[in-house]
């Protein structure tokens, strides 16, 4: 017999529905690891805002070593009540998306079949479309200081960095992912009629990365007319790529406009595979439900199934994903935030029933 495929994963499930939602992930890849004929091998890392209070630190001090031998990282969410959201930004997510070098920050927007949009009368094939986000520079940089505390003449400084470097990898990831798409179209994400040096630099390495392209279609906006347009216009958009600032603001709008955020994918991408990309849900640990065992397992299920994706298994991904839409098509199999009655339990149950039917 063929030797199966082997891939080596590292789950954090984290906090809260994290440790709910990121196992249901897990049965559901392996259901689907099964059909398409290769194997998961899954190391756990206890790593979360509980290990915090237990030791004083997210992780521990060579966790990034820990998790760089693997093929893929898969995390639910990290944060907790009482835990400054600063411990478990800077203790355990920044470190692993920087030091991994993860500079491509991917949400797919996609309306499901079964779930109704904030938006009205919107068709599923009107809202598909993917928020790329400068991941690593940009905006988010600690350059700048504070002059005057306390005075009248008070004043904050905050530098942004660009690098031509940075602008240009992740301008080649965008238009490489809408290369693969049926639309092969890139919108850019602007502001170059007010911040006078970074954006009209950014707007320069977008006229660049089009010429490499050249069977790419784009437009361009500037931000504050780009948010309407996700509302009013969703159906324009193919792939959105915009700043570590901006891509940020658009890649929580893009999954409102989708529906719950119970369902929202996200991924933190390394192109070149130097390093592990890191696959975790939109959504955070939601104290507010945890432990109830109600939380919506679709955002971790489709977060695994970009993973899947990631690692080369396209047609398992696809299988997954279709696997959501049928469970979704059926009320009793929808959690109560897409305003179904199933329980995180049922909503599993219906995804594997359905990657069983498949
Ligand atoms: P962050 O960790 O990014 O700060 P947050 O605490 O602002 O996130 P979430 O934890 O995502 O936000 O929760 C926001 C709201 O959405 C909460 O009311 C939560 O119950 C709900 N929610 C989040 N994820 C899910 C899910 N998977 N299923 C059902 N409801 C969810
Ligand atoms: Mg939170």
């Amino acid at each position: 017999m063929a030797q199966h495929k082997r891939y080596s994963i590292a789950t954090i499930p984290g906090d809260g529905i994290g440790k709910e939602v990121i196992p249901v992930g897990q049965r559901a890849a392996e259901a689907v690891a099964a059909k398409h004929g290769f194997a998961l091998e899954w190391t756990r890392f206890d790593w979360s805002c509980e290990r915090y209070e237990k030791t004083g630190r997210m992780m521990p001090e060579d966790g990034i070593e820990q998790v760089k031998a693997h093929d893929a990282i898969y995390l639910g969410a990290v944060g907790w009540p009482g835990v400054p959201d600063h411990v478990s930004l800077w203790g355990l997510l920044i470190p692993l998306r920087r030091e991994l070098d993860q500079y491509a920050n991917v949400r797919p927007v996609r309306l499901l079949r079964g779930v109704s949009s904030p938006l009205a009368n919107r068709r599923p094939e009107e809202i598909d479309f993917i928020v790329v986000r400068e991941n690593v520079e940009g905006e988010y940089s600690e350059i700048g200081g504070r002059l005057y505390r306390g005075t009248a003449d008070e004043v904050a400084v905050q530098e942004a960095v660009f690098t031509r470097r940075g602008v240009d990898r992740i301008m080649d990831y965008a238009f490489t992912l809408a290369r693969g798409r049926k639309r092969k179209h890139v919108a850019s994400a602007t502001k170059s009629n007010g911040i006078v040096h970074t954006m009209p630099f950014w707007d320069e390495r977008f006229e660049a990365a089009k010429k490499r392209f050249p069977d790419v279609e784009t437009a361009q906006y500037h931000i504050d007319i780009l948010t309407a347009h996700f509302v009013q216009h969703p159906d324009w958009f193919d792939v959105v790529v915009g700043s570590n600032l901006f891509g940020d603001i658009l890649s929580d709008l893009g999954p409102a406009v989708a529906g719950s955020i119970g369902i929202a994918p996200a991924a933190n991408i390394n192109p070149e595979g130097a390093y592990p990309s890191m696959f975790e849900p939109v959504h955070g640990s939601a104290p507010d439900i945890a432990g109830q065992g109600i939380a919506n397992p679709v955002a971790a299920v489709w977060t695994a199934a970009m993973m899947l994706d990631h690692l080369g298994e396209v047609q398992a991904a696809r299988t997954l994903e279709e696997a959501i839409e049928i469970s979704l098509e059926r009320p009793q199999s929808r959690t109560r935030d897409l305003g179904g009655t199933a329980d995180t339990k049922a909503s599993e149950a219906a995804i594997l029933d359905a990657i069983h039917s498949l």
